[in-house]
């Protein structure tokens, strides 16, 4: 846990997000400002920073966070239609908040390149 840290203050229920799912390592929630009909993420309990500093300790976290998105696509109704996982990393990347997590978007057609 860091104090400081957006996401961290979520889980721990010190700033208000509406929560779709949780278990013993993620937390899923609606994102503030959705890109998409459907806009949820999903975050580790545990604070890591991006994705650069995953070890192979947390491999099955990542495998895990995997089958949390699939399952909301698939409960939410919008698995068969398709949808989109996004993580960013860094700067460049389009990282804004310094706390892992997952983009799951769907309820429209995704385009490609992404911006
Ligand atoms: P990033 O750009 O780091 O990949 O994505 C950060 C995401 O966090 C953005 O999509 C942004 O809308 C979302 N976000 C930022 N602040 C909040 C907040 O206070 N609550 C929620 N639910 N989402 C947030
Ligand atoms: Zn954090």
């Amino acid at each position: 846990m860091a104090s400081d840290c957006l996401f961290c203050k979520i889980i721990r229920g010190e700033i208000p997000a509406t929560i779709i799912y949780e278990d013993a390592e993620i937390v899923a929630f609606k994102d503030v400002d959705p890109q998409a009909p459907q806009h949820f993420l999903i975050v580790p309990r545990k604070h890591i920073r991006t994705t650069l500093d995953l070890t192979t300790a947390d491999n099955n976290l990542i495998g895990n966070i995997y089958q949390v998105a699939g399952k909301l696509a698939h409960d939410l109704g919008f698995a068969e239609d398709g949808f989109r996982i996004v993580n960013n990393c860094n700067e460049a990347g389009g990282q804004a908040v310094w706390h892992l997590h997952f983009h799951l978007l769907g309820g429209r057609d995704m385009t490609w390149p992404p911006g």
